[in-house]
């Protein structure tokens, strides 16, 4: 099978399916609550074998997912909704998607659902949101910072991604967040700083850990150079 399970900590698993069509991984996440399987993002509707297959073997099946957190309606992010018919399913107001919906517009600027804060970034799409898991200090960014299209880190899938960060910091200092969209990805990275995560979970590719302060704070000195 064409991807990769890991845990990513003691609650939390992520899947990265290889899209040989996009030339990228594309990344789903489970939580384990109390209250059953969350999932964040479910990656495009032929990946759904794969987040099958990955829950069998987590011991899970689609059923046991009760939360849906969609970070934007891309059809990477939304394609593979309609697996989980026992989930309430999330996304935020401003945004729009065409994946068969039974997906509620309901979420706000910035709140809380379960365990989750959460807040909308807004840059990438118009309804883009933000999660914080609290309880293990996870964000999950979709692709307000991802790695669409580069490989993994060589430290692996969950790693410090040491190699990874240059790339994202060159992307910044070389113009690849424009102008006009700067102020509101600045605006997006110091929410992300206020959160302090020790983990950040992308919506392609790699997930990092370790030292995201100095990560976060390394881009927002670029974007204000600019
Ligand atoms: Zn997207
Ligand atoms: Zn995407």
């Amino acid at each position: 099978m064409d991807y990769l399970l890991e845990q990513v900590n003691n609650q939390i698993y992520v899947v990265a399916i290889w899209d040989a069509e996009w030339n990228t991984y594309t990344n789903a996440y489970f939580i384990q609550e109390d209250t059953g399987l969350t999932v964040v993002d479910s990656c495009k509707e032929g990946h759904s074998v794969f987040l099958q297959h990955a829950l069998n073997k987590i011991g899970n099946t689609a059923n046991d997912v009760k939360l849906m957190l969609v970070t934007h309606g891309h059809e990477d992010h939304v394609g593979g909704v309609s697996l989980f018919t026992e989930a309430k399913k999330v996304i935020h107001a401003d945004e729009t998607f065409t994946a068969a919906s039974s997906i509620s517009s309901e979420l706000l600027d910035r709140g809380t659902i379960g365990n989750y804060e959460y807040t909308r970034v807004g840059y990438h799409s118009p309804g883009s949101v933000i999660f914080f898991h609290r309880p293990t200090r996870t964000l999950f960014t979709g692709d307000f910072l991802c790695f669409f299209g580069d490989p993994l880190s060589d430290g692996g899938l969950v790693s410090k991604g040491d190699d990874l960060r240059p790339a994202w910091i060159e992307f910044l200092q070389g113009g690849g967040v424009s102008k006009g969209d700067l102020p509101q990805f600045l605006t997006g990275l110091r929410i992300m700083k206020e959160y302090d995560p020790c983990v950040m979970c992308t919506g392609h590719g790699g997930v990092l850990v370790g030292d995201l302060d100095v990560f976060l704070d390394e881009l927002i000195a670029i974007g204000e150079k600019r």
